[in-house]
């Protein structure tokens, strides 16, 4: 029998960036909230220092930081006629677990969506016609406008003190910023971090070649920096474990760093953690929620009632509880109805590694998880797609994270793969090598979907979440374009030998990827195609906010982040402007 505990104004569903940043803002408008949060507290101090902290075996290899998957895991399949087995080690994403979720161990490379993103449909067919999207393709407006959320990218980005350079103030191109990004209000908190020798190659090369290279924008900060919470972080050291780590230094922006210290001291602010929410819980109308259903570490189950729930669990979670929970129509590929699953996207990666003389010297061990360089040029539709047949783009960067022992030893192609000969060729190698990054985007299908899993359950014996995913033939061939852009970058920076391909398929969990899972709870205007309205709150029960990359239509080119925390507080100024005066749908259809 679950113990009932009294009602406060909100609950939170994860305490990760999203429960972070929404705990914040709800308790400064004066709600009690409640953050359950499945996974451990932890703290700069002592839980991310050195040495131990620097243990890849245990961080990077055996992902020490990531989602118990002997626990909860995700079942995968490629296609709807395979049976999909769950994930037992993960490796193409990374769902993190414990007190700031995910982004304690993410590099921290920062950026905002474009214009053309958030009405991508709409934008495609208006550029190129009503027949150029494959009819597989399920692409969709968002409903917000990239000029609607700069406020809230600029609010964010000043939360986190992002380093990075403009490259359009109001309207003025900047030089040395993103030529191809809209209208910012003001200049990054802090200055771009300093250029590595290898990023320093690819800028000479890819201005060369007539393209426009610009610092990637990043949390790992540059210099010092007070944010508006009165938080203070330093300068980063560039040691290499940053991606999969915390950050020893308080140089990379985290929930720990920019709010939690902030947060935990709220008196309206209880953190519970070791609290696996299990579902959400409805009144008899199933329109209004009553609050969630939690278990602790010992299995006993509580009853917290709420009048408002957050759910920020990280998009597969996201999706998961709202299937769990019976919210919304659950997406139904045969018949193409129902939303709860729909438009499940990701991130179409590969790279290209160059292999320099051994004179020249990369240092690929005092880099940090975003810092280098990049171009936009093939970025969403910053170049003309008609004569190629196919939607969005990537971003090309020397942006290489780090040169950690046991993951980082690229070797030219023809190496053999173990013995004397290759160990000659990660010494010959190791310090003179980089590798350029093309971060592509991902459409979203009729195919690629989220649903429960008919067999596999977790240890609470509720169903895994099944993903059905393998790359669109659009994204294969944007891949292969702007892979051939990237190894002309790569011969165009002097490498004695350039090697790369484009992705192919099928789509692998055994190769890490990114952690950039969208889709699922999508944003929109249309109830029959969106499970939630522009302001992240659930058509069919208004008192839930589901918020994270879940409520991206499809991916774009971009790493999501930045477009998620402007979407939070897009959301929390609905919540706290709108919702709070008038509880009820902010949006009638
Ligand atoms: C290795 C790695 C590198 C990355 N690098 C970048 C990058 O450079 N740039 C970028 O833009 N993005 C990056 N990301 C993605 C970024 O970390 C996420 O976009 C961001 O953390 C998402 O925030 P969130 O609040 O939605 O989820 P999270 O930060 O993951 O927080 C979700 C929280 O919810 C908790 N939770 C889940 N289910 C439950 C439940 N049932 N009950 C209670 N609690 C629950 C989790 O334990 C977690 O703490 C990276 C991710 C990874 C893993
Ligand atoms: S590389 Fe910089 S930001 Fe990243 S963990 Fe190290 S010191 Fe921190």
């Amino acid at each position: 029998m679950a113990t009932r505990l009294p009602e406060v104004d909100a609950v939170l569903v994860g305490v990760g960036l999203v429960g972070a940043m929404l705990g914040r803002e709800l308790t400064r408008a004066g709600l009690r909230v409640v953050g359950l949060e499945r996974g451990e507290p932890r703290f700069t101090v002592p839980d991310f220092q050195g040495p131990q902290i620097h243990d890849e075996l245990r961080y990077s290899v055996r992902k020490a930081m990531m989602q118990d998957n002997t626990r909860e895991a995700v079942t995968f399949r490629n296609n709807s006629r395979q049976v999909a087995l769950p994930i037992r080690r993960w490796e193409s994403f990374l769902p993190g677990t414990g007190l700031g979720g995910a982004a304690v161990h993410w590099n921290g490379q920062t950026y905002r969506f474009q214009e053309s993103d958030f009405k991508m449909r709409s934008h495609t067919v208006e550029r190129y016609g009503k027949n150029f999207l494959a009819d597989e393709v399920t692409i969709q407006d968002w409903g917000v406008t990239a000029a609607e959320l700069e406020p809230y990218f600029d609010r964010f980005e000043y939360l986190l003190g992002i380093s990075g350079k403009a490259g359009n103030l109001k309207g003025q191109k900047i030089d040395g910023g993103n030529p191809f990004e809209d209208p910012r209000a003001r200049e990054y908190p802090t200055p771009p971090m300093k250029e590595p020798y290898g990023s320093a190659l690819f800028r000479k090369a890819a201005a060369g070649l007539g393209y426009h290279p610009y610092p990637q924008p990043s949390a790992n900060l540059s210099q010092p920096y007070t944010n508006p919470e009165g938080l203070t972080l330093n300068t980063c050291m560039f040691c290499g474990f940053c991606e999969r780590y915390g950050c020893e230094h308080y140089a990379k922006s985290s929930p720990q760093t920019v709010l939690l210290p902030v947060l935990l001291r709220d008196k309206n602010f209880t953190l519970r953690s070791q609290a696996q929410v299990l579902r959400i819980n409805l009144d008899s109308s199933r329109k209004q929620a009553t609050g969630v259903t939690y278990a602790d570490g010992s299995g006993h189950e509580f009853v917290q009632p709420a009048r408002l729930v957050i759910v920020g669990a990280f998009a597969l979670n996201n999706v998961r509880l709202l299937l769990l929970s019976g919210i919304g129509k659950p997406y139904d590929p045969q018949t193409g109805q129902g939303v709860v699953g729909r438009n499940y996207a990701y991130q179409t990666m590969s790279s290209v590694q160059i292999f320099f003389d051994s004179k020249i010297n990369i240092n690929p061990f005092m880099r940090s998880g975003a810092n280098g360089t990049v171009i936009a040029d093939f970025v969403s539709d910053n170049f003309d797609h008609g004569p190629h047949g196919f939607v969005g783009g990537a971003y090309v960067g020397e942006v290489m994270s780090h040169g950690r022992p046991i993951e980082f030893h690229p070797t030219p192609p023809g190496t053999p793969a173990w013995g004397a000969e290759w160990k000659k060729a990660v010494v010959r190698h190791y310090n003179h090598t980089s590798v350029l990054n093309v971060h592509g985007s991902s459409v979203a299908t009729k195919s690629n979907y989220l649903d429960l899993d008919p067999t596999y359950k977790d240890a609470w014996g509720k169903p895994l979440l099944r993903m059905t995913f393998d790359f669109p033939e659009n994204d294969l061939k944007m891949s292969a374009f702007i892979t051939q852009k990237a190894l002309e970058i790569g011969k165009a920076m002097g490498g004695q030998q350039v090697a790369g391909a484009g992705r192919k398929g099928p789509y692998t969990v055994t190769q890490y990827q990114t952690t950039h899972n969208t889709g699922g709870t999508v944003m929109g205007t249309d109830p029959n195609t969106s499970v939630v309205n522009r302001y992240l709150q659930c058509w069919d029960v208004h008192n839930v906010f589901v918020i994270g990359a879940s409520n991206f239509p499809q991916n774009a080119s971009y790493n999501p982040t930045g477009t998620l925390g402007a979407l939070a507080y897009w959301a929390t100024d609905a919540i706290v402007k709108q919702y709070l005066k008038s509880p009820g749908p902010l949006v009638r259809t």
